[in-house]
C-alpha cells in the first residue's frame, strides 16, 4: 500500500501511518519546523533523522525506569514503529527553570531557577492556540478523569527525574519540556469502580516525542541554547543545534 493510502494524520513535524496491524503505527520524523502556532514555517536540514534517533534513545531510557511509552523500534533512520494510542488532548509541561512563555506572562526572568518543578496542562487545540488549563478544566470537559489527571502530573514529575539527570551527565540543562500521553486505541473504558482494578497510572502511556523541537536544552557551561529556541528567534546555527544533542543524547553509552 502506498503511503499516502496508510496515512493516518500529517502534523508539523510528523506523518503517522497505519500499518497491518490495528495496534501499531508508523511515526515519520519530518525536516519541517513551526513556530508561533504554525505562523512561521522552515526546514531544518536534517531534523526528523536527529529527532527520531533522539526520541528513540529518551523513550528507551525511560522505559528502562518503568514508565511505560509508546516506542517499540526504529524501522529506519526517521521513522519509528509505536504502539497506536488514544491521546488525552492535554500537553503536560515540565518546568525547571523559567523560560519561554512562563517567563512572559509572569515577568520572571529568562534563567531563573525554580525551586522544584512546575507542572502546567494545556489544552491541545491548534485553533485555540494551545490555551493554558488546570485540571479543573481538563476534568469539567471530559479530556481526563480526575485520577488522569494526578497521574499525568505524576508520571510527568518521573520523566523529569529521570531526564534531567541524564541530559546534565551530557552537559545539558533541562529547562523545560512538553509530553503527551495516551491510552491503548481500542481499549475498554473502565466502568464504575473499575478505576481502582485499574488505576490511570497503569493505563497512562507516554507518546509524541522527546526532542530539542519538545524540550529546551542548555548547555551548562556556556548557557547556549541546543534546541528549538534557535530556530523560533532566529539565533543560527539551528542544524548545529540539532546534531549536537544528537550527539551528546545518542553517541554516549
Ligand atoms: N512546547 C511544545 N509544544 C507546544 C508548546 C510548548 O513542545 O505546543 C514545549 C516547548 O518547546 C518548551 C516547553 O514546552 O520546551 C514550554 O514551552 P512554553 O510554554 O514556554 O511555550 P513557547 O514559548 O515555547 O511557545
Amino acid at each position: 500500500m502506498s503511503m499516502d493510502a496508510r496515512k493516518l494524520y500529517e502534523g508539523k513535524a510528523k506523518i503517522v501511518l497505519a500499518t497491518d496491524e490495528p495496534d501499531r503505527y508508523l511515526m515519520v520524523f519530518k525536516d519541517t519546523a513551526t513556530a508561533f502556532d504554525g505562523k512561521k514555517k522552515g526546514l531544518i536540514q536534517d531534523k526528523g533523522f536527529y529527532n527520531a534517533q533522539i526520541s528513540a534513545r529518551l523513550f528507551q531510557v525511560l522505559q528502562s525506569q518503568g514508565i511505560p511509552t509508546h516506542f517499540i523500534k526504529l524501522v529506519d533512520e526517521r521513522t519509528m514503529l509505536v504502539r497506536a494510542l488514544d491521546i488525552i488532548p492535554v500537553e503536560v509541561v515540565v518546568r525547571n527553570i523559567v523560560a519561554g512563555s512562563l517567563s512572559k506572562r509572569l515577568g520572571r526572568p529568562e534563567g531563573e531557577r525554580l525551586p522544584s518543578p512546575v507542572v502546567e496542562f494545556y489544552y491541545k487545540s491548534d485553533d485555540l492556540g494551545d490555551p493554558m488549563i488546570c485540571a479543573d478544566h481538563a476534568i469539567a470537559f471530559g479530556f481526563a478523569t480526575p485520577d488522569e489527571c494526578i497521574a499525568l502530573r505524576e508520571l510527568a514529575l518521573e520523566v523529569n527525574s529521570i531526564l534531567r539527570p541524564y541530559f546534565l551527565e551530557r552537559g545539558l540543562e533541562l529547562v523545560d519540556f512538553k509530553l503527551e500521553f495516551g491510552k491503548p486505541k481500542g481499549a475498554e473504558v473502565p466502568g464504575a469502580g473499575a478505576e481502582k482494578q485499574y488505576p490511570a497510572r497503569s493505563r497512562l502511556i507516554l507518546g509524541d516525542e522527546i526532542s530539542p523541537d519538545t524540550c529546551r536544552l542548555w548547555d551548562v557551561g556556556t548557557g547556549e541554547k541546543l534546541d528549538k529556541d534557535r530556530f523560533r528567534r532566529d539565533l543560527g546555527k539551528v542544524e548545529e543545534a540539532y546534531a549536537e544533542v544528537y550527539r551528546r543524547v545518542c553517541q554516549t553509552a
